[in-house]
């Protein structure tokens, strides 16, 4: 399928985990794709990496505008790039509530705010945030984080509402837990990464994680023109995590 043919997608923390299998599919599905990415190295051929950081708005947007002009213009926009942390009310200082929300939250805002006048010259501009079941799941352990992509689920309705009228789709994609690079390091950070990997697996209804491919076909769906009139959804991609 090349239903992406001639469109210019940028995907934000696309090289690795969920964005890099986003930009894969993308690109695989016919679309030229940029990268922008903290460390945007070792990529496939057929992505051009842009080396920003979402939480500096004067980096962000310098690689929003290379992105674009190396693309011919700007029709999907995947705000992928989050970090996580981990911890109760209790256990984030100050400081590490701003550096998460600023990232996780304020990195969309930015990336987004220099994307629109380019996505507004599209015929078929589309964005999709990156999520977490954690937005509404009330996952212990994950206040901050909680907090975080709770507020990316509101600010995807704000920004569908906001942005419909002129043909901007907006929505967003609720993974469960995927087997990305990120978990893998939070393995290897426990005692017993083999049995933290079998505890995790066995909290899942299917009984494994999710997969990083499963969860950019579901990105890559909402920024085709197959879901032309899908505006302000959450797809959860989670295994039957949130819903059952
Ligand atoms: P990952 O750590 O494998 O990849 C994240 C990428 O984002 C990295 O390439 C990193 O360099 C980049 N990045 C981080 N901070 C950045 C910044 N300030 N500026 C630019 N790039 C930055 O993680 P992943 O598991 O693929 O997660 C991707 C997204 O999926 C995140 O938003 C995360 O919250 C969300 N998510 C992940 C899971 C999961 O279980 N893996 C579940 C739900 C949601």
């Amino acid at each position: 399928l090349r239903d992406l043919e001639g469109l210019g997608a940028l995907v934000t923390g696309g090289a690795s985990g969920i964005g890099l299998a986003t930009a894969r599919l993308l690109a695989a599905r016919g679309a030229r794709v940029a990268v922008l990415d903290l460390a945007p190295d070792g990529l496939p051929g057929q992505l051009t990496g842009f080396k920003a950081d979402v939480s500096d708005d004067a980096s962000t947007r310098a690689a929003v505008d290379a992105a674009a002009e190396a693309l011919g213009g700007l029709d999907v926009l995947v705000n992928n790039a989050g970090i996580g942390a981990a911890g109760t009310v209790e256990d984030n200082p100050d400081e590490q509530w701003h550096r998460v929300l600023d990232v996780n939250v304020l990195g969309m805002v930015r990336t987004t705010r220099a994307a629109l006048p380019y996505l507004r010259r599209s015929a078929r501009p589309a964005i999709v945030n990156t999520c977490s079941i954690a937005a509404t799941a009330g996952l212990p352990q994950r206040a901050l984080y909680s907090a975080s992509k709770g507020a990316v689920l509101s600010l995807t309705l704000a920004m569908a509402a906001d942005h419909v009228r002129e043909g901007i789709r907006v929505n967003c994609v609720n993974p469960g837990t995927a087997d990305t690079p990120w978990v893998a390091r939070l393995l290897d950070a426990a005692d017993d990464p083999e049995a933290e990997r079998a505890a995790l697996d066995a909290r899942q209804p299917m009984g494994r994680l999710v997969t990083a491919d499963e969860v950019a076909a579901a990105i890559v769906y909402l920024a085709s023109p197959a879901a032309a009139s899908v505006t302000g959804t959450a797809l959860a991609v989670d295994g039957g995590m949130a819903g059952l």
